[in-house]
């Protein structure tokens, strides 16, 4: 079991690679205040992922603000900090999306927009080019649904209806999701992956916003 100054030498690339993101996405306003929370898996054979601790700014993250969870969210070792509070929502994209990365913004506009389509149950995007961003979207004649679900503190349901969500064969749920009133979550086979996936979201949330205004 790695306790953290091990964890931190076992997967410096990992944590540099999250730190950065960190730095750039509060740069751009995604991350605000503490908000948001960035993980990858490190392992699958027991599932572990690297995951941001809570309540520090990730503009500023250091390798002694991540920790190891488990399948059940909880930390390896002692010695690391608190998860964050949203940690089963990376669980379960990990397990259930095959996620190799999972990031969550809460940016203006995606916090605008998952207000405002709310009442429908998600965001329809269609026609950009930007789309081709996406995993498997080789066209801009695609039109995708971002589902969006109601805000909640119960994060454990949030994760069953979201695992719930990701299992049904009639709606894939390839890139991403919104929280009402809160923000986006994108996922991706490597952190990379995940990172386009929020670039390219955050991008298309923007050109909504503008285009409504
Ligand atoms: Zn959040």
């Amino acid at each position: 079991m790695l306790d953290q100054t091990a964890a931190i030498i076992a997967y410096a690339d990992e944590i540099s690679g999250l730190i950065e993101t960190g730095r750039d996405f509060h740069r751009r306003g995604w991350s605000l205040g503490t908000s948001s929370n960035y993980s990858v898996v490190v392992d699958r054979d027991p599932l572990t992922l690297l995951l941001t601790g809570s309540g520090f700014d990730k503009g500023r993250l250091q390798p002694k603000q991540f920790v190891l969870v488990g399948e059940d969210g909880r930390a390896r070792h002692a010695s690391f900090p608190k998860a964050s509070a949203e940690t089963m929502l990376h669980v379960a994209l990990a397990r259930t999306a095959g996620a190799g990365a999972v990031l969550h913004t809460h940016s203006v506009m995606g916090t605008v927009l998952s207000e405002r389509f709310l009442p429908n149950g998600s965001l329809p995007i269609a026609g950009y080019e930007m789309l081709k961003g996406l995993a498997g979207i080789t066209t801009h004649e695609t039109a995708i649904e971002i589902p969006i679900f109601p805000n909640t503190q119960d994060i454990p349901d949030l994760a069953a209806r979201l695992t719930e969500r990701l299992r049904d064969p009639a709606a894939p749920l390839p890139h991403g999701f919104l929280i009402a009133g809160h923000g986006l979550y994108a996922w991706g086979e490597n952190l990379a992956a995940a990172r386009r996936h929020i670039e390219v979201f955050e991008f298309l949330f923007e050109v909504l916003s503008k285009k409504r205004q």
